[in-house]
């Protein structure tokens, strides 16, 4: 099982977190462990350049499948510091991180941008699907991904057919993903990121670069799939 997640760069991921004090690093070591970011001197790295932005790193905690909610839930009940942190930086794909968010207390962002190179993802046994875009805009969404939430993947809002907080595509089965960005915006207060600037992506950084390609077929030449 092969994941491909790059770090963010570190201003980006400054801009989101200069409002806390205390972090909970939490990495998966499900998947994403096969490009390195949730290695110990990966890892350790991230706490380093977090130490240099001014805010505490409380602990470092590495589960395998943040995919996996009850896991998630487990881990985050018993995290030993969790009246010490007021923010959780995530490093895995963009499933893991929408599966956090939506457990968690504090808000939660991605450290990673999770890019396709057509490997399978991890469990993903939840609702939580991540179309691995290559620019993660989970800050901006309260956790929620509007590319998978939402039917049409729509990235500013909703579309006229929503009603009474179903999607008008499929009104049995489907919660309107922009009525849930606005409820978890809602719950956090944040509903200032609903205005001002659109939502614009660049699709082309969904485009796995040369070296990490090579990578994955090396893992593959070697038979280092383990699930
Ligand atoms: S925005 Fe959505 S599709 Fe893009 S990396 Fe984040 S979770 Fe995945
Ligand atoms: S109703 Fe909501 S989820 Fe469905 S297509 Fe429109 S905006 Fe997207």
């Amino acid at each position: 099982m092969m994941l491909l997640s790059r770090l963010k760069p570190f201003d980006e991921i400054r801009d989101h977190l200069k409002d806390f004090e205390t972090l909970l690093l939490l990495a998966c070591n499900g998947c994403g462990e096969s490009f390195g970011n949730a290695e110990p001197e990966c890892l350790k790295s991230i706490e380093a350049e977090i130490e240099k932005m001014g805010l505490d790193v409380a602990d470092i905690l590495t589960v395998d499948f943040l995919c996996e909610q009850l896991l998630v839930r487990h881990w985050l009940d018993h995290a030993n510091c969790k009246e010490n942190f007021d923010v959780i930086l995530v490093v895995s794909c963009g499933i893991g991180v929408q599966v956090v968010s939506k457990e968690s207390q504090q808000p939660t962002y991605p450290a990673c941008d999770t890019i396709t190179i057509g490997a399978r993802l991890g469990q993903a046994w939840g609702r939580e699907s991540c179309k691995e875009c290559g620019q993660c805009i989970l800050p901006q969404t309260g956790g929620v991904c509007p590319l998978t939430a939402c039917s049409k993947g729509l990235l500013n809002g909703p579309c006229g057919g929503s009603q009474e907080g179903r999607c008008e595509v499929f009104p049995e089965t489907r919660e309107c993903g922009w009525h849930l960005i606005y409820k978890r915006l809602e719950a956090a207060g944040r509903k200032d990121l609903l205005v001002g600037r659109p939502l614009i992506k660049d699709f082309s950084l969904s485009e796995p670069p040369e070296e990490l390609v090579s990578l994955r077929n090396e893992i593959l030449a070697k038979g280092e799939e383990t699930l």
